[in-house]
């Protein structure tokens, strides 16, 4: 069967790098990274040693008008794309909403919802022939984050609703979108954020008592991208240990 082609921003660690890696068994793939050459050359070469045709893009989408280059970049080398996973995220230092500044708050919404609304619309309309996009939200979206980043659940919260939206808009193209919302999961976005032992410190309150991996959270992606999810469009999954 031919491979379909896959986007997955954020590729350059965690969830996106996890998922990417798993993808390859069956896609040929378009890795999206901002900072982490390194990272995005790990997962490339991963992915190529299971058959995958890889390219690699970069982007800041703290800039969402960064976001058409980067599918210019994308046409060059594939010329259309079937999914998406829309994965790039950052948190931020813990504080209170009282503390936030606008640099903060812009740069959060740019990267975690903007630019994933842009990224999106750009996918869609070359999905030609049906496709399926996931957007990666958070268990913050339903907590809130208080005293921490409420900021960064509120761009989740939005990212779902768009979600639902645009479910709604492509589904006649026979194209499927979903969310997921991982609980807290072991990747490098806590120490990004200031906060490297939030893993260890929250397991214990989670009732599954421990934090999930990268690979438990690709593979429910995964399921929602393959044609084993069918009729599944419009919906948002937890993956979040019972949190
Ligand atoms: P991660 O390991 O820190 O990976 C984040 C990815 O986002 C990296 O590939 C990074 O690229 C990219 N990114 C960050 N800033 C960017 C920017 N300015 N422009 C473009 N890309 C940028 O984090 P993760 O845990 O895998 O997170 C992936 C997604 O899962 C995020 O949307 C996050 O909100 C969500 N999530 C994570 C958890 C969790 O507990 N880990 C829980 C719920 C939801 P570079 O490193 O190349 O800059």
């Amino acid at each position: 069967m031919a491979r379909k082609t896959l986007l997955v921003t954020g590729a350059s660690s965690g969830i996106g790098a996890a998922t990417a890696v798993m993808a390859a068994e069956d896609h040929d793939l378009a890795l999206h990274y901002n900072s982490n050459a390194a990272g995005a050359d790990e997962t490339a070469a991963a992915a190529r040693a299971k058959g995958a045709r890889v390219t690699i893009h970069r982007a800041d989408l703290s800039d969402p008008s960064s976001v058409p280059a980067l599918f210019a970049s994308i046409d060059q080398e594939h010329g259309h794309l079937d999914k998406l996973v829309n994965n790039a995220g950052v948190v931020d230092q813990a504080q209170p909403v009282t503390a936030f500044t606008p640099a903060r708050v812009m740069r959060m919404v740019s990267i975690n919802l903007s630019s994933p609304i842009l990224v999106a619309g750009e996918a869609a309309r070359r999905m030609s022939s049906g496709g399926a996009i996931v957007n990666v939200s958070s268990a913050a979206a339903r907590f809130g984050s208080p005293g921490q980043y409420a900021d960064y659940a509120a761009t989740k919260g939005g990212l779902e609703v768009f979600s639902k939206g645009l479910a709604q808009e492509l589904a006649p193209q026979g194209i499927r979108v979903t969310a997921i919302r991982p609980g807290i999961i072991a990747t490098p976005i806590h120490g990004k954020g200031g906060d490297a032992e939030r893993v260890d410190r929250l397991a214990p309150s989670i009732p599954m008592r421990r934090a999930g991996s990268a690979e438990e959270v690709a593979r429910a992606i995964l399921w929602l991208l393959s044609d084993q999810a069918s009729y599944v469009t419009d919906t948002v999954l937890d993956v979040s240990g019972g949190r």
